[in-house]
């Protein structure tokens, strides 16, 4: 994504309510934060967050955590729920390295990974979001029976992420190079990123996948 420094977006993050600004201190407490037991689904990496803010008005049931490292990217979302002002979403700025220390063990029901960095040096593999290492992270709070969705257009990290969702254990429960002609396309909320570049021409890749069951 190019960045645009976008000047007062750290002010404007550390005024919003809708940032969480010590997440670390949520472990464990979001139901609190929210002031319901509904199930929690996080976007990691939502960019400018037209996905999370269009399936938080689809399913009030659910509560939403975007997740952003950059803040000039992170107050455009910003810009979108002050006008929304939903109560079921809110947003955290920082880089998913720490995931762990946000969500207690089983907090998160559903995380979503949409057209997240490819990273494309082999030395930078593990900073993809659907390096093993991340996979295992994921682990520590995503619910025995909860999933991820991940989409892309980049047939390369797809197939990287092919291969790690086997080497953590993970179950496939379905994928597809070419969602948008195949039997899943039905009912899929498009991001900013896909429909950039589904409108080129380029076919969107998505696999859904659970955990490893635990011993
Ligand atoms: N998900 C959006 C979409 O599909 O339109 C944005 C896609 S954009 C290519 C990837 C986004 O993920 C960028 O905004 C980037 O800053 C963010 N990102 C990448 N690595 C991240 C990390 N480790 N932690 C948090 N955000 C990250």
């Amino acid at each position: 994504m190019r960045l645009r420094n976008v000047r007062g977006s750290k002010d404007v993050i550390a005024s919003c309510p809708f940032v969480v600004q010590e997440p670390e201190s949520c472990r464990g407490r979001w139901a609190e934060i929210f002031g319901n037991e509904n199930p929690i689904h996080i976007e990691v990496g939502m960019g400018k967050g037209r996905f999370i803010i269009d399936m938080a008005k689809l399913h009030p049931e659910i509560n939403y955590i975007g997740i952003e490292k950059y803040s000039s990217v992170l107050v455009r979302a910003i810009e979108k729920q002050t006008i929304e002002q939903l109560p079921n979403l809110v947003f955290i700025r920082m880089d998913a390295e720490a995931i762990e220390n946000v969500f207690e063990k089983d907090e998160v029901a559903y995380i979503y990974l949409n057209f997240s960095d490819p990273w494309p040096k082999d030395r930078h593999a593990r900073r993809r979001l659907t390096s093993v290492q991340f996979l295992n992270r994921y682990v520590n709070f995503l619910a025995a029976d909860g999933g991820l969705t991940f989409k892309t257009d980049n047939r390369p990290l797809f197939d990287f992420s092919l291969e790690q969702v086997e080497l953590a254990g993970w179950e496939m429960v379905n994928y597809t190079f070419d969602l948008h002609h195949s039997e899943y396309a039905e009912g899929n909320v498009m991001t900013e990123y896909e429909e950039k570049f589904s409108a080129m021409g380029n076919p969107i890749c998505r696999m859904v996948i659970k955990p490893p069951k635990k011993k």
